[in-house]
């Protein structure tokens, strides 16, 4: 077996899906949560500080009421309500008869994206860390609609890892890794065991979708880039496998493995790229755009079209460009109105037009991220070892 590169992990989020937590009638399985109840207590007794993201509230609720229909959102934050009792209580008797303690945190978008409402929950986790609790997160459905709704529980649990600075992330799901091509149409298929440059692979989730929960691979493959984007390593695995996590950290070779990037992208910077709630949007012309995507220059008043959005000096926006496509994001260093003045002029006018000038930029580069993804893979050779199905 060739060396771990998980040995070294200290803080792991691990993340469940809806299709691994529940069966075909959508009842909990308790095989599933014994097998990573005995896995988190042997993480826990090596030190490493464990954190787990679940799905499967509205599954459960669904098996518990016998509702199969599809359902309109009350109905889903309904389900949710009544079947995260459930999950939770399966969570606290089988960790509890291993000796360990859970904790129930439903978040939203808001509580991450709020810098205040962050740092509490980071220090929450920090404290239930530090008495040995196991934190169990969840979406808080019951008032996640779609203003503040996170997306999908892969991204919760990016934002998680994030959140306690963790150096890996498992997903853990129905399907064994990410596929060179779609395993359910392609019989030579292969599995991508290591991932060394995220960007190239991002083409290859396709459009798979899991059946119970929000997700499906590319939500995987966008939470692992937000990981490996910080520094930490990204497992995709299957969840159905007993004791999977422990297989995991033991150096099997299961699962897809996404290593960190050497560019991480700094703490400020993953947190405006991925957190930061949007304010308004800056319009820019076509020169404009080239000079921040090829030349890696700062925003300047005379690139600028058009301001919209009620936003302020300090505030986030986008940046889009002629197409109405969104390229980057970053701190405004002048409000809207101001930028409406000032729009299409050299810097050495912001002054006259002003009537004071804080700075020649409108967004300093330093201060800005770019969010074009690059072209999708090419099928054929996404990284560097692959593995038979
Ligand atoms: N919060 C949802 C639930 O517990 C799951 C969302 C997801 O699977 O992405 O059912």
């Amino acid at each position: 077996m060739s060396q771990n590169p998980l040995s070294g992990a200290r803080r792991v989020v691990i993340k469940l899906g809806s299709q691994v937590l529940t069966d075909e009638n959508m009842n909990l399985r308790r095989d599933v949560f014994e097998w990573l109840a005995d896995d988190v207590k042997w993480l826990k007794d090596k030190g490493i500080k464990v954190a787990i993201v679940t799905s499967g509230a509205v599954a459960a609720g669904r098996g518990r009421l016998g509702f199969t229909k599809t359902a309109t959102v009350p109905q889903k934050q309904a389900l949710a309500a009544v079947g995260q009792l459930d999950l939770m209580w399966t969570y606290r008797e089988i960790f509890n008869s291993r000796q360990m303690v859970v904790a129930q945190l439903l978040l939203t978008n808001e509580d991450i994206k709020d810098k205040k409402r962050h740092s509490n929950a980071a220090n929450t986790l920090d404290e239930l860390f530090k008495k040995g609790v196991v934190p169990i997160i969840n979406e808080n459905d019951t008032v996640s609609v779609k203003e503040i709704k996170l997306g999908d529980n892969d991204n919760l649990s990016a934002l998680v890892a994030n959140l306690i600075k963790a150096d890996c992330l498992v997903i853990l799901s129905d399907v064994e890794g990410l596929y060179d091509k779609d395993p359910k149409k392609f019989e030579d298929a292969n599995l991508v065991r290591t991932v060394e440059s995220i960007d190239d692979v991002m083409g290859l989730a396709g459009d798979s979708k899991s059946k119970v929960g929000t997700g499906g691979m590319s939500t995987k493959l966008v939470a692992a880039k937000k990981a490996v984007e910080a520094g930490a390593f990204a497992k995709i695995s299957s969840g159905k496998r007993p004791n999977a996590v422990r297989k995991i950290f033991s150096g099997e070779e299961i699962g897809t493995l996404f290593v960190p990037g050497t560019s991480k992208l700094k703490k400020k910077k993953h947190w405006l790229k991925y957190s930061a709630p949007e304010k308004g949007t800056i319009t820019v012309d076509d020169g404009a755009a080239r000079a921040i995507l090829q030349n890696g220059k700062s925003l300047l008043p005379v690139g600028v079209l058009d301001a919209s959005g009620d936003f302020k000096k300090g505030d986030t926006v986008i940046i889009v460009g002629l197409s109405g496509k969104t390229f980057a994001k970053g701190v405004s260093r002048y409000s809207a109105g101001e930028i409406c003045a000032i729009k299409g002029a050299p810097s050495c006018e912001i002054a006259q037009k002003l009537g004071r000038k804080d700075y020649d930029e409108i967004i300093h580069r330093d201060e800005m991220v770019l969010m074009a993804e690059k072209k999708p893979a090419q099928r054929k050779s996404p990284a560097r070892k692959k593995a038979g199905k």
